[in-house]
């Protein structure tokens, strides 16, 4: 008798498991099945953390196996700088940690709704400016502390910073000693030789090329922003251009251009992570019109008088828009700037994902705050173009 009751309940909790296990995998299913195919992709805020909350919701979007997704996340501050996060199945790379050390928070909150085995299996650092490499340069709870990162590129020798720079000299403590406990490769793009682009292969639908970058390569820059490590990914026959704060102003994109036969004369690019937070010197003529991106993305704090009261001027400058909408129209900002001096700051799009499928031509963009590109905003529309603020 006590072994029947014994089985009974077996079956019962077996019965009750399979409908939990069932109900979830539809939930699942559902999830995926209605995220990548709809046509309106907008997704709302509940499945991300808003800008002021440091929590994340339980249901990141669900990318399958062949999908390949590039993610430029908000920082949690009012500062501008760089966070993208790319991925493809289990691998999972990162290029660049800005604005401040207290990103790093907001940061790995975001990461960690994707990143399962808490490894970064490649980690760029593009220039020693803190708006770029703050996370990694904390001094504890680093991006190198919570993750094990066995592959690191970084602007290496390219770089006018010296070690009596506190936080240069963090971020070389940091960096050197991951390598040493993990025994993590090392790259240094400032090595790379002209003519002989450095292709990473990570699998047969995805590599990355570190593009040669003249002003690395001989050490001659006399801003950081031009020792910029710039990367090319390309997935199936789709390619996505990092040139992080690399400007034009002393000619640094047309030499990429010129010295690196990959990024010359294309028909379409998906994707440009806009140079320099979509300040006037970068993404230039030159650079748009042999890449001819289909969207630009831009990663700033949009209207801010950080750095300069001009309008104008301010990320994502207004040369910078006339210059794209040359080309495209879908542009998308992360954060916007509601009081600079009060540090009031909210989305604009804020965290903004652009994801291909294997095969599938159509390339799609989901934000997780408004999916509206730039120029159709009221922020743009309203915007006091050509005036300075008090
Ligand atoms: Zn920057």
């Amino acid at each position: 008798m006590a072994k029947r009751t014994k089985k009974r309940g077996i079956n019962f909790v077996a019965i009750l498991f399979a409908l939990v296990l069932g109900a979830c995998a539809g939930f699942a299913c559902l999830t995926y099945f209605t995220l990548p195919e709809t046509e309106e992709l907008y997704v709302g805020e509940e499945l991300f953390y808003s800008q002021n909350e440091t929590s994340v919701s339980a249901d990141p979007i669900a990318f399958n196996n062949e999908q390949f997704s590039v993610h430029f996340l908000e920082l949690g501050n009012k500062y501008t700088g760089d966070c993208t996060y790319i991925k493809f199945g289990d691998v999972d790379i990162l290029i660049d940690c800005g604005s401040k050390s207290n990103s790093v928070a907001t940061v790995s909150n975001y990461l960690n709704q994707y990143v399962t085995d808490n490894t970064l299996e490649y980690v760029i650092v593009t220039h020693a400016h803190t708006d770029h490499y703050a996370g990694f340069a904390a001094t504890k709870n680093s991006i190198f502390d919570l993750y094990d990162c066995p592959f690191i590129i970084d602007f290496g020798a390219g770089t006018n910073k010296s070690s009596t720079d506190k936080t240069y000299a963090n971020y070389i403590k940091n960096r050197d000693k991951e390598i040493n406990n993990l025994n993590a490769e090392y790259f240094d793009a400032s090595t790379v030789e002209k003519g002989t682009p450095k292709i990473i292969k990570i699998n047969a639908h995805l590599q990355f090329e570190i593009l040669y970058n003249d002003f690395a390569a001989t050490h001659s820059a006399s801003s950081e922003n031009d020792y910029s490590v710039c990367t090319l990914f390309t997935f199936d026959n789709k390619q996505f251009l990092f040139t992080g704060d690399l400007e034009n102003e002393k000619g640094g994109e047309e030499k990429l251009v010129e010295n690196n036969k990959s990024i010359q004369n294309l028909e379409s690019i998906e994707l440009f992570k806009a140079g320099h937070h979509g300040s006037k010197t970068s993404t230039s003529d030159i650079l748009l019109k042999n890449i001819h991106p289909k969207r630009v993305c831009v990663c700033c704090c949009a209207g801010s008088s950080e750095y300069t009261k001009e309008i104008n001027n301010q990320f994502p400058t207004k040369a910078f828009i006339d210059r794209v909408t040359k080309y495209t129209t879908e542009i998308y900002v992360t954060t916007l700037c509601v009081d600079y001096k009060d540090n009031q700051f909210s989305s604009f799009n804020g965290n903004i994902v652009v994801f291909a499928t294997l095969n599938v031509e159509k390339v799609n963009v989901v934000c997780s705050h408004d999916s509206t590109p730039l120029t159709q905003t009221d922020w743009y529309l309203n915007r006091a173009w050509g005036t300075k603020e008090n």
